[in-house]
């Protein structure tokens, strides 16, 4: 179960073309530093991962499932342990990581492009 976050979600396909949009290119599914980021910027050592609200847990939509309700919670946890130890990981090696929440790729794209761009240029 190493890989939970389902790739080409619609969030992370919306922030990948806004930055094609305003010019700035990326590497997508390449192992770094043990993780892998849902975008990448090699030469400016950025990584970016775009969570799922639900799988990562965002404290502003995550529901907790009601059935197999510890089963769920367990998961998150697995998730949100591995999200903290890529990050560290990343960090370690001289990488700049930045999160981004699914609702907020959606909702602000031109805000997370803002974010992006800030880092890598
Ligand atoms: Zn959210």
């Amino acid at each position: 179960m190493r890989k939970v976050r389902r790739r080409d979600t619609g969030a992370e396909m919306c922030l990948r073309r806004a930055l094609w949009k305003v010019g700035l290119r990326y590497r997508t599914n390449l192992p770094v530093a043990g993780a892998t980021p849902d975008v990448v910027f090699t030469r400016a050592k950025v990584a970016v991962f775009v969570d799922g609200c639900f799988w990562h847990g965002c404290p502003t939509h995550y529901v907790a499932p009601v059935n197999n309700a510890e089963f769920w919670r367990k998961r998150l946890t697995q998730n949100q342990t591995r999200d903290a130890r890529d990050t560290l990981r990343l960090e370690a090696a001289g990488w700049t990581v930045l999160r981004l929440w699914e609702c907020e790729v959606l909702r602000r794209t031109e805000d997370a492009v803002a974010r992006v761009r800030a880092e890598v240029s």
